[in-house]
């Protein structure tokens, strides 16, 4: 959406939308960007609170552009929760003009310590965003989001905080049993080939070489000395399996599976990986803790 259209939507909206706090009983309502940030507030708030989250199952955070009820729905929000690290790098301008009008935002990003946050040059914000992929920062953010919350929300304090810690709980075992089922691969068959380099986080706690396609961003694709340099590397370590992801289109890593096979061998589409977005609500892989396991359960049985 053009500057001048989210300026036309917001001066609507600050004369004619539905004032904010002025209903007697209504929910805090929190808007949220990606699906995984969605799923998180969820597990927080619980009933407390109303969680709207401007993009779905399947989409690609990197080049979403905000549609006019999006604009909208970010004007009546008591919090907007986003990412951060210029993972909504078309959203830039709409948080701006949030925090203009006195909208309370926090990148979820700005909760971690720089020592949390892998640094790459391959990025706009020399940051790498997929900080969701290292559950010991999703754990961190759980516990820096029930302070923030309890903070800026005192009546559910007490809601956000055993919901929290039941949560956080949730994702020590979830940490366990991804480590345990990691043990089942050799250190060697450790290499993880996906279509765009989401899963950096992941290789630096779960001990993974992790090599993308397309860099760090979707917005840039991925070259033909790319898709060479990665067939080699493919046939030269024997990996045995490449993935493709379920927000990003196929054809690059279709790409580069032609290539191996091009030079008289083989390299097999191991799954579908989830990496900038959830499944579908109904489905295992529709909250993080189902997508992280479907994930490593998907790459251990695709690489043995
Ligand atoms: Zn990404």
């Amino acid at each position: 959406m053009s500057k001048l259209k989210i300026s036309v939507v917001l001066l609507f909206c600050l004369f004619a939308c539905k004032p904010r706090n002025k209903q007697k009983n209504s929910k805090f309502t929190v808007v949220t960007t990606t699906t995984m940030i969605t799923d998180l507030l969820q597990n927080i708030g619980g009933e407390a609170i109303e969680v709207k989250g401007i993009m779905g199952p399947g989409v690609d955070p990197h080049l979403y552009k905000a549609s006019e009820g999006d604009v909208a729905k970010l004007t009546q929000a008591d919090l907007i929760v986003y990412n951060g690290l210029h993972l909504e790098g078309k959203l830039v301008d709409v948080f701006e003009k949030m925090n203009q009008i006195g909208r309370e935002t926090v990148a979820l990003g700005g909760l971690l310590t720089e020592k949390q946050i892998i640094n790459s040059e391959a990025f706009v914000s020399a940051h790498d965003p997929h900080i969701w992929f290292s559950i010991d920062n999703w754990k961190k953010i759980t516990k820096e989001l029930i302070v923030f919350l309890s903070k800026l929300n005192p009546q559910n304090k007490a809601v956000y905080q055993k919901n929290g810690a039941k949560y956080i709980e949730h994702l020590n075992a979830l940490q366990q049993e991804v480590k345990t089922k990691v043990e089942e691969l050799p250190k060697e068959n450790r290499i993880l080939v996906t279509a765009h380099d989401a899963f950096s986080y992941f290789g630096k706690e779960f001990n993974f070489e992790v090599l993308g396609l397309q860099g760090l961003s979707t917005t840039t694709e991925a070259g033909v000395r790319d898709v060479q340099r990665l067939s080699n590397l493919i046939i030269q370590r024997e990996i045995k399996a490449i993935f493709v992801e379920s927000s990003v289109p196929q054809r690059t890593v279709k790409a580069l599976q032609a290539s191996v096979e091009s030079k008289g061998k083989e390299v097999k589409i191991g799954g579908e990986l989830f990496s900038d977005a959830l499944g579908n609500t109904n489905e295992e892989t529709g909250n993080y803790i189902g997508m992280f396991r479907y994930n490593v359960n998907t790459i251990v049985n695709a690489l043995k």
